[in-house]
Order: C-alpha cells, then structure tokens, then sequence
C-alpha cells in the first residue's frame, strides 16, 4: 500500500469503503470483527482489483473470519459400505454461495511462508474473480474470446513448466500447491504477482506477462526490487 501513488492510494480507499459497507462480515469461533480486522481484508482485496474499478466481488455476500486456522470434517464412501471420515485444517476458502472464509492470523502473516510469498485474501478473492464466469477453473473474465483462446494456451503453458521444473527440482517461484490444478495454479500465481512481483518476473516472464493481462496492472512498476531472495 506505501508504493501506491496518490491517485492509487485514493481510488483504494474509495473502493475499500464500498466494499466494508457492502459486505457482511462475520466472526466465528469467538473471532471478534473490528475495523483492523475489516480494512485489513478489504484493503487486500481491493489491491487486486485495481485495475478493474467496477469489480467489487458482487456474487460475495459474506466474509467468515477465524481465529486461527480451522478444520472441516471431510468424508469419503469406503467401498463395501461405510464411510472415512477426518478433518482437514483450512487456511481460507470460497463458496460459490457467496461467503470466504479466512484465518485470521494468515490475513495478517499475508506474508512469507517457506516456500514463497503467500497471501491468503489474495488466494480466495482470484477464486473469487475466476468464479466469476460460473467455475473455478483458472480462467478469469478476459477482454474477448480470442484473447481469452489465446491466454488459456499461455497459462497452459506456464502449468506445464511448472510441473516441469517441480520434477526436475529446480526453483519455481511460489507453493507447489500450485499443481493441484488450473485453479490453484492461477491463485497462487496471483498471489506471487502481487505479493513480490519481481520474484514472479524473474521466474517467468510470460506467466508475468498473462497475469498483468488478467489482473490489468503491473504491479512491478511500483513495488521496489527486493533484496535478499
Ligand atoms: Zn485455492
């Protein structure tokens, strides 16, 4: 948010402010919502859509906030009858009825984990925008179907080098988590290319490319180098 012009700064704010008086946000497990809790959120998710200055998250009615990182019981039939049944800890996710759901302390951390630059508001509002044309499935609204041809067989691309360079072992720039599909690859592209856009330049300047088109911006044209990694 420091890097941002004037201008930037001041359409952020504008569109944060919707964006707080629209929403509904809840607390779960004890989660108490304040504005800290509000604006930290908002003001990720508004940092995304910067450059699509009607894009408020329309389908998104409610934001579900947790103290900490949650589990959901999970089941699966066993054959012969029967079912598994375990929990499995979430960090966010998004229902396509309209609500996110985030840990708090990753909103805050929004941050570095081991393997890359990791941020979980980033992560559910691209699904959020993916799911804007009715799935999740790593296409986010284009300009026009041929661009949207065209840009499907770059991403294409990108995945492929990605699983490439993960079974070779060389460095690939965010969470090998990425490769669980199209949609994931695509959160967690964007969650590089906001969080340390350089990083995402270096690693591949056509999956640099296709994000800026998606996203309509550049973030590396106003975040400074950083040093060290
Ligand atoms: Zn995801």
């Amino acid at each position: 948010m420091q890097w941002l012009g004037d201008e930037d700064r001041e359409r952020l704010r504008d569109w944060v402010a919707v964006f707080v008086a629209e929403k509904r946000f809840e607390g779960c497990r004890g989660m108490e919502i304040d504005d800290e809790v509000r604006l930290s959120i908002a003001g990720q998710a508004g940092l995304i859509v910067l450059g699509m200055p009607d894009e408020f998250f329309d389908r998104l009615q409610s934001v579900l906030v947790y103290p900490g990182d949650y589990l959901v019981k999970r089941s699966t039939p066993l054959e012969g009858g029967g079912e598994l049944e375990w929990q499995e800890p979430r960090l966010g996710e998004t229902w396509n009825g309209g609500s996110m759901v985030l840990s708090w302390p990753r909103v805050v951390e929004g941050g570095r984990l081991r393997d890359g630059p990791r941020s979980v508001v980033i992560h559910e509002c691209a699904h959020a925008i993916d799911l804007l044309d009715g799935e999740i499935d790593g296409v986010p609204p284009l300009e026009s179907a041929a661009s949207r041809r065209e840009w499907m067989r770059g991403m294409a691309d990108c995945r492929d080098r990605f699983a490439e360079a993960l079974d070779e072992e060389r460095f690939v720039a965010f969470d090998d988590y990425a490769a669980e599909g199209p949609g994931e690859f695509f959160a967690v592209a964007s969650e590089c290319f906001f969080q340390d856009p350089h990083r995402l330049h270096r690693y591949d300047r056509d999956l640099y490319t296709l994000m800026a088109e998606a996203w309509r911006q550049d973030p590396k044209s106003r975040v400074p180098v950083q040093r060290g990694r």
